[in-house]
Parts: C-alpha cells; sequence; structure tokens
C-alpha cells in the first residue's frame, strides 16, 4: 500500500506528460530512426514518405490532451514498426515504465529479437540511455537509464499485473483469446489497469486487425473514439474520399473452365474515382500522391477526441501491395466463408459479419463425407478428453457426447435420448473404445442445460453426482454477457454451485458457420449418423433482425423446435473452447514427456475442476 501510495504521489508531482525535446515524434522518429538491410525491405533513414498516414498518429503520442489511440487496421501498413518506433522515442523522451503487450509470448520474443532489439543498437540518439551493462538489455525487458520498457505475451495475466505502467501499447487487440476465456477480464481491461498509477500522463495505444463485431475488442474501442479515416482527392477531380474496396475495378478475365486469369486481373485491376461525374481510372502511381496528400478526418463528431483518437485504416492505403494484387486475393477468397472473413478482418481492416445462412441436410453429409470413417461409440484414436453435455426438456434430455483430439479436431462419439436423470447418468458412465485398438476411454465431464422449470432438479442432480455434471445456461450480449464463456457460481440450498454462461449466439456461429457450413475440419461426424440428429442439426437458420432503432443484427432462428441436439453440440463447442488453455499446457507437458505431471493433470488442472473441490468434501460421495 505504501509504496503504491508512493507511486501515485510521484506521478502526480512529476510535470505533466511533456517530451524532453520540443519536437514532434513524426520529426523525432525520421530524424533518429535508422533501418536495416536485414529487418527492413527499405533500409536507411526511417521516412514516412512510404506511411504518410502514420504521421498524426506518431503525433498523438505527444499530444497531452489524447489518453489512447486506436487503431483498427488491415496489412501492410507499418503499424508493427510504428510501435517499435514509439517505444524508442519514448525512452528518448521520458522517465516513465513502458509496457507492450503482444497476442503470445512468442510474438513478443519474436517482436524483441527482430525489431526492437536490433532497433535499438541501431539508434544514435538512444545511446545516452543504454546503462552500459549489457544485461540490462535482456530478452523482452528492457532497464535504461530514463525508463524501463517491458514486452510480455498475452496469457502471463499474472506478469501482468504486477507492473504499472505509463505508456501501454497492445498489439493485436483481438487475438488475445487468452485473457478472454478466462472470464470476464480482457487485455485491455488489466492493460488500463496498469496505467491506473499515472493518471495525467498515461498513453494506451490500442492496435489490431478486427474480428467479428459482436466479439471484437478494437471495434468497440474504435466506436468509442472519433472514428477518423484517411481521406485523399482524386487527382482527375480532386473530390475527396475514403479508399473503398468495391472502388476497387477489374475487367472480366474469366478463362474457358470458368476460373479467372488471376496474372492478368492483378495487372489491370484499377481504382475508379468514386465521383459519378468522374469515375476516372486511377493507377498506382496517382495512388502514392493521393494517399501523401490525404489527411484524417473525424468521423464521429459524438465522440472525445480529446480522450480517444480511433483510427480506421484498410491495405488500400498501403504502398505494399497494389489493388490490383487486393482484388487478386479477393477471387482467391470469396467462395470460401473462411478466406473472406480474413480479407475482410486482415486486408480490409473491417468486421465481417456473416447475416444469412440456412444449414441442409446437404450440409451434413457433406461434413459426414469429410470426415474420417468411423462409426457411432467409438473414437478415432487417443483423445485428450470425452466431453458430454445434455440438454434438458420437460419429460426427457438429449445428450451427445465428443472426443477431442491432440490436432485440435474432435469427433461426435454418441449422441441420442435419455428418459430420465439416473439414465443420464449411465450414460456419463460409458465407455468408449478407440478404434483398432483394445482401448478404452470414459466421459470427463458433462455439461447439462438449466431447462427452464426443471432448474431445482437440475441442481440437486449436480450436487448427487458430485459435479459430474455442471450446470449451463446460454446467454445474449444483451443480457450483459461479453465474455465468450464465464465461470460463475450459484447460491443453491447449502452450496455455491459451479456453473457455466456462454455466449449463445457466437458458439452457435462457431458450430453451424464454421464446423458445419465452412466444414473447418474442426468438428467430426461418424459414418452412421441417424436422420435425427440430421434433422436436428439442420433446423436452425440465422437471419437478419432490426431493433427498433433500426439497428441490423442477424439473430438464429430454430425452424421446427427440434433443436435440442444442435443445442447440445452448442454446449460442447463452449466446453471445449472453457477448457482449451489447460488442454493446451498438458499437451505441451506431454511433448515435454512429463509423465508424472501428465499422470496428475486432470484434476489438478482444469479449472472447473478445481473449483469444484472447494466444496465441502463430504459433498464428493
Ligand atoms: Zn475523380
Amino acid at each position: 500500500m505504501v509504496n503504491r501510495a508512493k507511486e501515485v504521489l510521484t506521478s502526480l508531482l512529476r510535470s505533466t506528460f511533456r517530451p524532453k525535446e520540443n519536437v514532434s515524434p513524426s520529426a523525432w522518429v525520421e530524424r533518429e530512426i535508422r533501418l536495416d538491410a536485414k529487418t527492413s525491405n527499405k533500409p536507411g533513414r526511417y521516412s514516412l514518405r512510404h506511411t504518410p498516414y502514420l504521421r498524426q498518429i506518431y503525433d498523438d503520442v505527444a499530444n497531452p490532451r489524447i489518453r489512447k489511440i486506436v487503431v483498427k487496421k488491415g496489412a501492410q501498413l507499418g503499424l508493427t514498426q510504428f510501435a517499435n518506433n514509439v517505444v524508442l522515442y519514448y525512452v528518448c523522451n521520458f522517465t516513465f515504465p513502458a509496457l507492450m503487450i503482444m497476442p503470445s509470448k512468442e510474438a513478443a520474443q519474436q517482436f524483441c529479437e527482430r525489431s526492437l532489439t536490433p532497433a535499438i543498437y541501431a539508434c544514435d540518439a538512444l545511446r545516452p540511455y543504454l546503462t552500459g551493462n549489457e544485461d540490462d538489455l535482456k530478452k523482452t525487458e528492457y532497464l535504461f537509464t530514463s525508463c524501463i520498457v517491458r514486452i510480455i505475451g498475452a496469457g502471463s495475466p499474472s506478469k501482468l499485473a504486477s507492473n504499472p505502467a505509463c505508456l501501454c501499447i497492445i498489439d493485436e487487440a483481438d487475438k488475445m483469446e487468452d485473457f478472454g476465456s478466462q472470464g470476464e477480464a480482457p487485455a485491455l481491461e488489466l492493460a488500463e489497469d496498469r496505467t491506473i498509477s499515472f493518471p495525467t500522463d498515461k498513453k494506451i495505444i490500442v492496435l489490431s486487425t478486427p474480428t467479428s463485431e459482436t466479439t471484437s475488442v478494437i471495434q468497440s474501442q474504435y466506436l468509442l473514439g472519433s472514428q477518423s479515416k484517411y481521406f485523399c482527392k482524386c487527382p482527375r477531380c480532386e473530390r475527396e474520399q475514403v479508399l473503398k474496396f468495391e472502388n476497387v475495378k477489374w475487367p472480366n478475365f474469366k478463362l474457358e473452365d470458368g476460373s479467372y486469369d488471376l496474372d492478368r486481373l492483378e495487372r489491370e485491376a484499377y481504382y475508379q474515382c468514386n465521383n459519378a461525374e468522374c469515375q476516372a481510372r486511377l493507377t498506382e502511381v496517382d495512388k502514392i500522391e493521393m494517399v501523401r496528400g490525404g489527411e484524417w478526418r473525424n468521423t464521429n463528431p459524438k465522440s472525445f477526441p480529446a480522450e480517444i483518437r480511433s483510427y480506421q485504416i484498410s491495405a488500400l492505403y498501403s504502398f505494399n501491395i497494389t489493388w490490383g494484387g487486393l482484388a487478386k486475393l479477393f477471387i482467391l477468397s470469396k467462395d470460401d466463408v473462411g478466406k473472406l472473413r480474413n480479407f475482410y478482418n486482415s486486408y480490409l481492416g473491417e468486421c465481417f459479419e456473416q447475416r444469412a445462412a440456412t444449414i441442409r441436410k446437404d450440409d451434413l453429409d457433406a461434413l459426414i463425407k469429410d470426415s474420417p470413417y468411423y462409426l457411432k461409440g467409438e473414437l478415432l484414436s487417443k483423445p485428450d478428453v470425452v466431453l458430454m453435455a445434455a440438454d434438458t426438456q420437460g419429460g426427457n434430455f438429449w445428450f451427445g457426447v465428443e472426443a477431442v483430439y491432440p490436432d485440435g479436431t474432435s469427433s461426435l462419439v454418441d449422441w441420442g435420448e435419455a428418459a430420465t436423470f439416473e439414465d443420464l447418468e449411465q450414460v456419463s458412465r460409458r465407455q468408449y473404445k478407440v478404434r483398432g485398438a483394445e482401448e478404452y476411454h470414459g466421459i470427463y465431464k458433462s455439461l447439462i442445460d438449466l431447462g427452464g422449470n426443471r432448474t431445482s432438479q437440475v441442481y440437486d442432480f449436480c450436487i448427487r453426482t458430485a459435479f459430474r455434471f455442471i450446470p449451463v445456461a446460454g446467454r445474449q450480449e444483451r443480457q450483459g454477457l461479453y465474455a465468450p464463456v464465464r465461470e460463475t457460481t450459484v447460491a443453491y440450498k447449502n452450496y455455491n454451485l459451479p456453473a457455466l454462461l456462454i455466449n449463445d449466439k457466437l458458439f452457435k456461429d462457431t458450430l453451424y458457420l464454421s464446423c458445419i457450413k465452412e466444414r473447418s475440419g474442426k468438428l467430426l461426424l461418424a459414418a452412421d449418423c441417424d436422420d435425427e440428429l440430421k434433422i436436428q442439426l439442420s433446423s436452425e437458420r440465422l437471419a437478419e433482425r432490426k431493433n427498433s432503432r433500426g439497428i441490423i443484427s442477424a439473430e438464429w432462428i430454430c425452424t421446427n423446435r427440434r433443436n435440442h441436439l444442435g443445442d447440445v453440440l452448442k454446449y460442447l463447442e463452449a466446453f471445449k473452447f472453457r477448457l482449451e488453455p489447460e488442454l493446451k499446457v498438458r499437451r505441451q507437458a506431454i511433448a515435454a514427456n512429463e509423465v508424472n505431471a501428465v499422470k496428475e493433470l486432470p484434476k489438478r488442472q482444469y479449472a472447473l475442476a478445481t473449483e469444484v473441490r472447494q466444496y465441502r468434501a463430504d459433498d464428493w460421495g
């Protein structure tokens, strides 16, 4: 407490956020940063001529009125170099600690090795701040005479929680799944906590390609801010415009077999000015002139731009990829929803939301055909874990059992109907044989739906089975669940029951769009799937819905009231998602041949099991 109070006091007593040198960050980086031939395709003095849109974003770093800078970005725009340069500028101009968070430990190490460390040695301005002791430049932690800089990977929240920082850069905020799956506190919140001791000087920089509208961190941050877009002038008509992919045009170069002549398409694609009276065909040469002459405009007048400056920029502005190159990438992606989503997210820097889909029996037949051959009741090989889920109806239950394998795939092993709680418990004790081997595996745990008016019966059942069954309920975002899954406890009789809340829409998307429609290869089905299963898995449809304020969203609608096995598989998707971090640890332990650790793991490592062990020992039966 004393230290903390001292920290706060010190930061308040210090002068406000003012750089040592009276020179703008953009001018500073162009003067001081050298790129070497090993790490850059443009070696020599760093120049904003290649990335003119970054100038204002650099200068925001020294603007004391801006607390947070958010960049929702496409690929090839130089933002990683930007993060690197901001760190160097900061070391030379400020004295507070800095923190950078990358999506993984590996990404953090790679960034330090390939980018930051070489840049530190190449920068003359930074030399006076080196301590002279090489040990002070550790792999991912750098001690300078002015300040300390730490680069960490997501997935180490405890480490994160211990380091205060005045400058905090979060790279690829949308890829930090490790934080999200632990419950409510996403990476950004943890990072914001780090800067709390520097209320007047803090600077948070969030960079990321977006993911889906509903779960994207960068999208929600972007919407809070100024929503600045980069406007360029058409060199013919001078109309100012934001570059949009629909204005990239290409002649129809279809070959006889229906495929495209991609090389020709790439060469001859062009950008069409969006002024209907001009429609000039603009080239890559025009692009350089347009982007160099462009400027950022705030498109969200209701925001508080002094607090949050948010930017969106797509690869259409990049000098490293041509408009034709993007057109080619689009053609290669357009027939595959997964690839198309990646094109939208990673190149256009936009969210991609599928708004309509119908699951048909054909989709399931195609998925069965794609799966390796196995029959109901068989495991394909030794699984990481076997999981079960049950859907509670007024007079019966539907259940499903899935095996999760080390390669990240899972197969539906067993499914059906159970009449009573006792029958359901019998099912949970079944053993499944590995195909072609004398090896059997049982079920680790089961989720059970809280089922409308049978909630207290379900709770009693969970207690009676010593939590071999864990209650689960689906939630919507409008009910306040923003995390994919949240572990919670329910006070019932003398117990605090563990329970899982899951994001309904998200896991229906995963099941129906990704696993079934796009056949991502993650879910496998048995060759002898029966018609009942196929009917129940094809009874939902994704459709657009407009709310009272005219905002369109997509929702899953059940078409025939027979979607119970669909719900079961949805719960299994959520269960797998929740256990993935622990399964990953276990796989790594197996890979490292820690045999003893592996034996112990199922009870010791799964958080849900740990939580259950906190209940009274005599409840274990
Ligand atoms: Zn024009």
